[in-house]
C-alpha cells in the first residue's frame, strides 16, 4: 500500500517551499516569448494561455523556462489531483512502458480485466468502461442512455430525451455544444444534435417537471465546475436521485472535475451520500499522465453494448490501464479525500479572511474554490495575469470568478502563501 507520505511532499515540504524564490524572479527571456510566439503562429486560438512557458513540474510547483516557480493552483483543470509526476503514478507508467503500451481492445491484454474490475469496484458498480479523453466518455454515457432507454426502458426508436443543466459543461464535441448553454460554445458550430432538454441547475423540481415518456436520463455536473464552482443546494443530489428512481430514468453523474478525491470525498455525490446509476470519470484518472476516461455502472446499463456498436483504439489500453490501476489504488486508502478534506477547511477558512470588499462570493468543497472578485479589481484574466506575477498559476472561469483547485499534494502553507498572493494582487 502506498501511503502520501511516500511521495515526500508531505515530509519535506522545504524542498517546495512556497516563499523562497517563487515568482518570475527572472524576467521572461527571449526564448520564452519565441516559444509564445510559435504557438501563437502555428495553432488555433482556442485557447488564452496565460504568458508562460512552462519546462518542468513536481508535486504542486512548476518552473517556467527561465526558471521561475510557480505554485499550480489549477492542477489541469484537476487532471493533477495526484500532484505532478507523482513519484508512485510515474512507477506505474514506467513499468508498463517497458511491457506493452498498446494492443486495441481487438486482444486482450493483462491489465484491461483488473483495470476495469478495480476501478468498478472503487465505484461500487459492476463494470467499467475506458476511454481517453472526457468528452469521449460523456458521448459514451449518452450513447449508453439511449440504447438503455429503447432495450430496457421501451422507448420507441429516436425518441430517447436526455435531460442537460443550464450552465453545465461536458466537453466540446458536437453532441455535447449541442447542450451547453454557453454561446461561446456554440455560436456557429450547428447544426446541432437534438434529444436534449434543458433545466435550471441546482433544482430539483424542474428535472421532475421535464419527464416524460421518452426520458431516459439526466446528465449532471454534482458541482458546476466550468460555470464557476456551483455547489448546488443542500439535498439536491439526493433529490434527483429519488426522482430518477422513482419515475425510471438513469442518474448520470459528470465526475470528471469533481470526482477522484478533489472535494474530500472519493465523489462529490458522496458528500450526499448518493450514488448516481453511472458514473463518468476522466482528468485525474490519467494520473496526469495521459487521458484515461471511462463510464462505471452496473451490467444491467453497460450490458447494452454489443460487439461492433461502441468502441476507441485507444480506450482501455495498457499504459492507460496501468496508471489508471495505479490511480485507484492511490484513492482506495482514503489519504487524497481526507487530506482535500482538511487542506479544504484550511483554505475555505483563508478565504473567508479576505477583505469583504474584494470578495463577493466564495464557493466550494474540499480543495475546490470559486472565488468572486469584485469586478472593481479586475477581470479574472487580469487577476490571474497579476497573480501568475507574484507566482500564482490560476485561472478564471466566467467573469470576475478566479477558480483554486491545487493538486493535492499541495500544502497547509503553500495555501495560505497563495491566499495571501490574492490580497495582495488585489491590494
Ligand atoms: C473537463 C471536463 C470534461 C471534458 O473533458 P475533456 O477531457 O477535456 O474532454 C467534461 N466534463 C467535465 C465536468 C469537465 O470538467
Amino acid at each position: 500500500m502506498t501511503t502520501l507520505s511516500d511521495t515526500g511532499r508531505d515530509t519535506e515540504p522545504g524542498t517546495f517551499k512556497a516563499q523562497a524564490g517563487a515568482g518570475p524572479q527572472n524576467p521572461p527571456s527571449a526564448r520564452a516569448e519565441a516559444l509564445i510566439e510559435q504557438s501563437d503562429a502555428h495553432t488555433a486560438h482556442n485557447y488564452h494561455p496565460l504568458p508562460v512557458v512552462i519546462a518542468e513540474a513536481d508535486g504542486a510547483w512548476v518552473t517556467d523556462v527561465d526558471g521561475n516557480r510557480y505554485l499550480d493552483m489549477l492542477a489541469g483543470y484537476s487532471a493533477l489531483n495526484f500532484g505532478h509526476r507523482n513519484p508512485v503514478l510515474l512507477a506505474a507508467a514506467r513499468e508498463q512502458l517497458g511491457r506493452v503500451t498498446l494492443t486495441s481492445r481487438a486482444f486482450h491484454h493483462d491489465q484491461f480485466g483488473p483495470f476495469v474490475a478495480e476501478l468498478a469496484e472503487l465505484c461500487g458498480k459492476q463494470a467499467a468502461l475506458p476511454m481517453n479523453s472526457g468528452a469521449e466518455a460523456v458521448e459514451t454515457a449518452l450513447k449508453t442512455a439511449r440504447k438503455w432507454g429503447y432495450q430496457v426502458k421501451g422507448v420507441p426508436e429516436d425518441r430517447a430525451q436526455i435531460i442537460t443543466c443550464e450552465g453545465n459543461f461536458h466537453g466540446r464535441t458536437l453532441s455535447i455544444v449541442s447542450f451547453s448553454t454557453d454561446p461561446d460554445a456554440r455560436h456557429e458550430f450547428g447544426p446541432f444534435t437534438p434529444g436534449f432538454v434543458s433545466v435550471p441547475y441546482g433544482d430539483a423540481a424542474a428535472i421532475e417537471a421535464a419527464i416524460t415518456d421518452d426520458t431516459v436520463a439526466i446528465l449532471l455536473e454534482p458541482i458546476q465546475g466550468e460555470a464557476g464552482v456551483l455547489v448546488p443546494p443542500e439535498g439536491y443530489l439526493a433529490a434527483v436521485r429519488e426522482i430518477c428512481t422513482r419515475r425510471g430514468i438513469l442518474m448520470m453523474a459528470d465526475e470528471i472535475q469533481s470526482g477522484l478525491g478533489r472535494t474530500g470525498y472519493t465523489f462529490a455525490c458522496d458528500y450526499e451520500n448518493v450514488v448516481p446509476d453511472v458514473y463518468i470519470l476522466g482528468k485525474a484518472l490519467g494520473g496526469g499522465i495521459l487521458p484515461v476516461s471511462a463510464v462505471v455502472a452496473d451490467r444491467d446499463v453497460l450490458g447494452v453494448f454489443a460487439p461492433g456498436e461502441h468502441g476507441s483504439t485507444f480506450g482501455g489500453n495498457p499504459l492507460a490501464c496501468a496508471v489508471g490501476r495505479a490511480v485507484v489504488g492511490l484513492l482506495a486508502t482514503g489519504e487524497y479525500q481526507s487530506r482535500a478534506q482538511k487542506l479544504g477547511t484550511h483554505l475555505h477558512e483563508a478565504l473567508a479572511k479576505l477583505p469583504p470588499e474584494m470578495v463577493r462570493e466564495v464557493r466550494g468543497r474540499g480543495l475546490w474554490a470559486g472565488v468572486d472578485i469584485d469586478p472593481g479589481f479586475g477581470t479574472g484574466r487580469e487577476i490571474s495575469e497579476k497573480l501568475m506575477a507574484r507566482g500564482v498559476l490560476a485561472k478564471d472561469t466566467h467573469g470576475s470568478t478566479i477558480r483554486m483547485a491545487p493538486p493535492l499534494v499541495v500544502t497547509a502553507e503553500d495555501l495560505d502563501w497563495a491566499v495571501l498572493q490574492l490580497q495582495s494582487a488585489l491590494g
